[in-house]
């Protein structure tokens, strides 16, 4: 099959205008000007007109359990707050619940034009029952405060249905391509609990049963860099990987000893920035300019919808230009494709239209303007494709 389109955001060189991309079954086969892939490749021509063709959206952090509380949880007035009315929410859905949750969130995801998702789930035991439309890395969410050797409990469960289920996510061969994800700093309140132990979420944990002893004296960064695993034992290895992957969430809370910290780190894990969430909660400034000038490599999710009002990663790319305007559009893009691809070790695979590359793409109207400027502007439902077919 021939896509053609009047211009091809490849995001792998400029942008190509009356280009076309050949798709042999479920892969990029060639990309290229119409002229050049009309040439080499035979197959039924696709036409898409006035639009531009690139590379399918990757939401690097999201929580599809939720979906179905989209709006049910009032603006709450601390962190705590909102963690007990999600808890209160979640105490009343069933495993059915849970399901058609997150079905209904893959169809709201893909409907706005994601193609992959890295998506963390509290029922872990459920992935079996589930053949996600789109690419997905589950995470097992490790989220009992209460019994942390329930922890292996649950990556047990985890790895158990991702071997018997579709084929999609973790299911590591090997050390180095493990990817583990938190949210790390993303409160004032998770400030004030470690740093000073007190607080409202530091009385919320610990009355309900949190081993609170790790508090008072060190930031949540200060503690993850701490601990085992964290970046600070990362040392690359042979193929120049660093072990394991970490992708963190949030890290808006951040103090000058921090942000001193991070520029000593030897290995920049990657980050997940939530413009829409981080809104909601009315959470201190993120600091971009700094986080990538000190090489983070920054991506963007929705979070889940008990803090914001859909899925769409393009209505996060619009948010986050309302908020940083001096960041380039085509920077932008980046943050919800190539960005996110490295970020989940498919750089050859996603977040560019190249030769051997997955078929997920995506388009939106071009109306002769500035191209990145218009796609960040877009603010709709686009034509979506998921390897090589139609949705
Ligand atoms: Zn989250």
């Amino acid at each position: 099959m021939i896509l053609r389109a009047s211009v091809i955001v490849t995001m792998d060189g400029p942008p190509i205008r009356n280009g076309a991309v050949a798709i042999s079954g479920a892969r990029i086969s060639d990309v290229g000007t119409f002229e050049q892939i009309k040439a080499h490749h035979s197959g039924e021509i696709v036409d898409l007109g006035e639009r531009s063709l690139l590379p399918g959206l990757i939401n690097a952090h999201c929580h599809l359990d939720y979906t179905c509380l989209r709006g049910r949880i009032p603006r709450p007035n601390s962190f705590s707050d909102w963690i007990r009315a999600i808890n209160a929410e979640r105490a009343k859905l069933s495993e059915a619940d849970y399901l058609e949750s997150v079905r209904a969130g893959f169809a709201e995801a893909m409907k706005f034009g994601t193609t992959a998702i890295a998506n963390l789930t509290a029922v872990p035991q459920l992935i079996s029952q589930l053949e996600p439309p789109i690419r997905t890395w589950w995470f097992a969410e490790l989220i009992d405060v209460r019994q942390p050797r329930r922890a292996k409990e649950v990556v047990d469960l985890a790895v158990e249905a991702l071997d018997s289920g579709p084929g999609w996510g973790l299911a590591p061969h090997a050390l180095y391509n493990v990817l583990l994800t938190t949210h790390l700093a993303e409160s004032p309140e998770e400030m004030a609990m470690f740093r000073d132990a007190s607080g409202p979420l530091h009385e919320f944990l610990k009355e309900i049963g949190r081993e609170m002893s790790d508090c008072g004296g060190k930031t949540p960064l200060e503690i993850f860099i701490g601990a085992p695993g964290s970046p600070r034992r990362i040392r690359p290895v042979a193929d120049g990987r660093a072990l394991p992957g970490w992708i963190i969430a949030h890290l808006n809370e951040l103090t000058e000893s921090d942000c001193a910290l991070l520029e000593k780190l030897p290995a920049k894990f990657h980050l997940v920035h939530s413009p829409r969430s981080h809104a909601y909660f009315g959470h201190s400034p993120f600091q971009f300019e700094r986080l990538r000038q000190l090489d983070f490599n920054v991506c963007l999710g929705t979070d889940s919808l008990a803090s914001n009002d859909d899925l769409s990663l393009f209505a996060e790319i619009r948010q986050f230009s309302k908020t940083f305007p001096n960041v380039s559009p085509e920077e932008i893009l980046r943050m919800v494709t190539v960005n996110p691809a490295q970020a989940l070790r498919q750089e050859n695979a996603l977040g560019k239209i190249r030769r051997g590359g997955h078929a997920d793409l995506v388009a939106v109207p071009f109306r002769g303007g500035g191209v990145f400027e218009e796609i960040i502007a877009f603010d709709g439902e686009p034509w979506v494709m998921v390897a090589g077919t139609r949705t």
